[in-house]
């Protein structure tokens, strides 16, 4: 049995860019379809729902509840069957999805760099860590060292602590004069002070090392510690759990296979957020990084804009200005330092999924090279994480995506034909 929906606007992602979207959309008559692959709204920062989030984002998850919004939760986009139509995919069945309009609120993940040790288990993601800790993994007692660069790292240590795990310390790479230019400048953003002065008040004791960097994880078959670059001196430290973060990535694969313009790793987009593609927009993290407020800007811009409120779209533009220059900041004073593309050794993974190794990788000079001989960036994460390694170690750009978006079902990847023969 083929099933088919329609709607006017579909949004993919139902974290604050998206959410804020379909309030906005919803509000100007317009039937929407939210589309998200986790079990409820509310992406990275809101993840466990709206039960969950904090006092903050009450109000928006009362708004989301009260419009019309269709919420799709546990699909993700598989592929583009064709134009005006998305193939959604959760672990039962395969949809098709025809919009008139898509707003793109895809978000971002972690960029993973390899060092040796990186793939032992009990080393993840820095928000990686948070994201299992939000989805109940159980920490309380356990030795935890974050390390890598931005604010994420100070909101995951704060998540850590709260759920009782000792945060031993944060390593940050970046050094103090870049960090002391970043604090004097959020003087202009006294919402972001507030929030930087709240989680240093929740994380106080923790030792908080700037100019440093993990060096090595340490163990046999699990994770029993980490070697540290602190400053000039080195130090062993035995621990539970590493979370290592370098920063974010926006999520742009939808976005290159729709063939939307890609401008330094992000969407490029208008003053009311339409991607290079007309009726394609692109919200949040998508368009580069600036944290939940810019998202939530962004997807009321977006709401508005596609469903033909333009004016009120553009008079939200001076807002946005604010937020795209915050944007500017984090990117500028949490540079990588080069040092952190130079731990890996010769017989550290670099592709995690196929195995392969720094020392094969560097007998290529192209992605594609590479990819041919040695089926980098071919397995399970489809180079989303080796992808941006491989990026920043060799300086090797685009990972060649392909379709479907995602490892897929063969039975979903038949739905658009069946959906034609049994039109609904
Ligand atoms: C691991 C992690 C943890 C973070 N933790 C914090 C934090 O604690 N505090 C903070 O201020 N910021 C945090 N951030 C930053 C966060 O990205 C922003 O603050 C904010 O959530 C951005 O909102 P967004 O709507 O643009 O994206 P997101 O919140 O990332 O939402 C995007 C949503 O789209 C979904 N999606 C993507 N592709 C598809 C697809 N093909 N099909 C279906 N669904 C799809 C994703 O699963 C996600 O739910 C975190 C980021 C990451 C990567």
């Amino acid at each position: 049995m083929s099933s088919e929906l329609h709607t006017d606007i579909a949004i993919i992602g139902a974290g604050p860019a998206g959410i804020a979207a379909a309030i906005a959309a919803c509000a100007q008559g317009a039937h929407v379809t939210l589309v998200d692959d986790n079990p409820r709204p509310g992406g990275q920062i809101w993840r466990g729902g709206p039960s969950q989030a904090p006092a903050s984002a009450s109000s928006t998850f009362r708004q989301l509840a009260d419009s019309q919004a269709r919420l799709l939760s546990g699909f993700r986009v598989a592929a583009i069957p064709a134009p005006g139509q998305l193939l959604l995919e959760d672990p039962h069945r395969a949809q098709v999805l025809r919009y008139g309009k898509l707003i793109i609120a895809s978000g971002a993940r972690e960029r993973l760099l390899p060092f040796p040790g990186w793939t032992l288990p009990g080393v993840t993601g820095a928000g990686g860590l948070q994201a299992l800790v939000k989805g109940g993994l159980d920490v309380r007692d356990q030795h935890i060292v974050l390390a890598g660069t931005g604010p994420l790292l100070l909101a995951s240590a704060a998540t850590l602590r709260a759920a009782g795990a000792q945060v031993l310390l944060i390593a940050e790479q970046a050094p103090w004069s870049q960090l002391a230019r970043f604090g004097w400048a959020l003087k202009a953003y006294p919402a972001k002070l507030a929030q930087a002065a709240s989680l240093a008040w929740q994380l106080g004791g923790v030792p908080y090392h700037h100019a440093s960097h993990v060096l090595a994880a340490l163990g046999q078959t699990r994770l029993e510690g980490v070697q540290l670059q602190l400053g000039a001196r080195t130090l062993t430290l035995p621990c539970d759990w590493l979370g290592v973060g370098y920063g974010l990535l926006p999520n742009t694969e939808l976005l290159r296979a729709l063939h939307c313009q890609i401008s330094q790793g992000a969407a490029e987009v208008d003053a009311l957020m339409q991607t290079s593609q007309a009726g394609i927009y692109a919200v949040g993290e998508a368009t580069g990084i600036g944290g939940v407020d810019k998202a939530l800007l962004e997807g009321r811009i977006a709401g508005l804009a596609a469903t033909g409120a333009a004016a009120a779209a553009q008079a939200l533009a001076p807002k946005r200005k604010r937020q795209l220059a915050f944007a500017a900041l984090l990117d500028k004073h949490f540079a990588l330092q080069p040092a952190i593309t130079q731990l890996a050794q010769p017989d550290t993974l670099v592709c995690r999924c196929e195995d392969v190794s720094h020392a094969s990788l560097q007998l290529f000079d192209s992605w594609r090279e590479a990819k041919l001989q040695t089926r980098c960036g071919m397995g399970a994460c489809q180079g989303r994480i080796c992808g941006a390694a491989c990026e920043s170690l060799y300086g090797w750009q685009g990972s060649g995506d392909r379709p479907p978006l995602l490892p897929t079902r063969l039975g979903s990847l038949l739905e658009p034909t069946l959906a034609k023969a049994n039109p609904t």
